[in-house]
């Protein structure tokens, strides 16, 4: 017990200073820089016929795998062991879908499509940008652990440990794995990007959105049919809202796997005209109404949590997610949409 206060204290006691990775999330996520280099095209790549088919098939396995094997998904002190995701979701977008021209006019003009951030890529290795068509992106769902979500859906203020944790160590582990599958990627010649670790992620503020990311991880799981928008603004998967979303492109043809609700709320409850609203009473800071999600209050409440997960945990990271938990919709789309979707079908 002595030995577990002594540590407690000292784990990363002076985060300010010592959790550069923290630090270094929190800005590279706002101004785009502090990441490793981008991995080379290696262009002299000469195809083998033993060489992997990059299929469909090959990228569930291999984000499967990573997701389940990876070292870096563990949490830290005093959760050593611990894993941070369950298994994930996969889907495929193709890079010439019509969503991508029209997420400049609902996020902003500066959201990249497909097309735009290959482009960068290409330039950087010195080569053609390939053409729209040949592009897919590949967007995962990572499910957070039911111990995380349950230790956050009885906080009522600020973010639990777990989750704080998630949120800064499932990050950097989630930039870790994509980045060892783009270089992989980039070995055999094959032209690869994770737009939100390059120095082209932006985030900015503007007037009618609040801050907008120039590549919403959300927007392009809803577009690879992983899920749909709930009143809190997260995206409702058949795994929950409690996950962290990731995606990349690559210079392959992949055929999309599941099919795009059009109706983008389709497993939201509130949005169903099924009463709940429960993310709305979890959040602390109102934010959340049948009017829809007030983003500048949320962003308010979450840039407040820095100082409190630094002090109580003493990690350098923003967080909230109680709308995220304690709900409904938090590990499955609910019930009763199911039951409904399925006397459709
Ligand atoms: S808690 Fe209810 S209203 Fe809120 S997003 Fe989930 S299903 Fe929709
Ligand atoms: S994430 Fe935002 S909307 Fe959700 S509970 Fe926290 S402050 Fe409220």
């Amino acid at each position: 017990m002595r030995n577990q206060l002594i540590k407690r204290k000292r784990y990363r006691r002076f985060s300010y200073l010592t959790d550069i990775r923290g630090i270094k999330s929190a800005i590279g996520e706002l101004r785009g820089f502090g990441y490793p280099k981008q991995p080379k095209l290696n262009k002299d790549y000469l195809p083998q016929d033993s060489d992997t088919v990059f299929n469909e098939e090959w990228f569930i396995k291999t984000i499967k795998e990573k997701i389940a094997h990876h070292p870096a998904n563990s949490m830290e002190f005093p959760f050593e062991g611990e894993r941070i995701f369950d298994e994930p979701l996969v889907g495929f977008v193709k890079g010439d879908d019509s969503i991508f021209p029209e997420y400049k006019r609902l996020i902003g003009p500066h959201h990249f499509t497909p097309e735009e951030i290959m482009q960068w890529q290409a330039r950087k290795n010195g080569i053609t940008s390939p053409e729209t068509e040949d592009l897919t992106v590949v967007s995962f769902v990572m499910p957070i652990t039911r111990k995380t979500r349950d230790e956050n859906a009885r906080r009522d203020e600020w973010p639990s440990e777990r989750w704080a944790q998630t949120r800064l160590l499932g990050e950097i582990f989630s930039q870790t794995f994509v980045r060892e599958i783009i270089t992989f990627l980039m070995s055999k010649g094959i032209l690869a990007v994770a737009p939100d670790v390059t120095p082209m992620f932006n985030k900015k503020r503007y007037p009618h959105v609040g801050w907008a990311s120039p590549w919403s991880h959300r927007h392009i799981a809803y577009a690879a049919g992983l899920g749909t928008f709930g009143r809190h603004n997260f995206l409702i998967t058949e795994k929950g809202c409690a996950h962290r979303l990731g995606s990349f492109v690559v210079n392959l043809k992949l055929e999309p796997n599941r099919e795009r609700p059009e109706d983008i709320h389709a497993n939201c409850l509130q949005h169903q005209n099924i009463d709940c609203l429960k993310c709305a009473s979890r959040c602390p800071v109102d934010a959340i109404s049948d009017d829809g999600h007030d983003k500048e209050g949320c962003y308010q409440k979450v840039a407040r949590s820095i100082k409190y997960c630094n002090k109580h945990y003493h990690i350098f990271i923003y967080g909230c997610g109680l709308c995220a938990t304690g709900v409904p919709c938090e590990s499955s789309i609910p019930e009763v949409l199911k039951k409904r979707a399925s006397i459709v079908d």
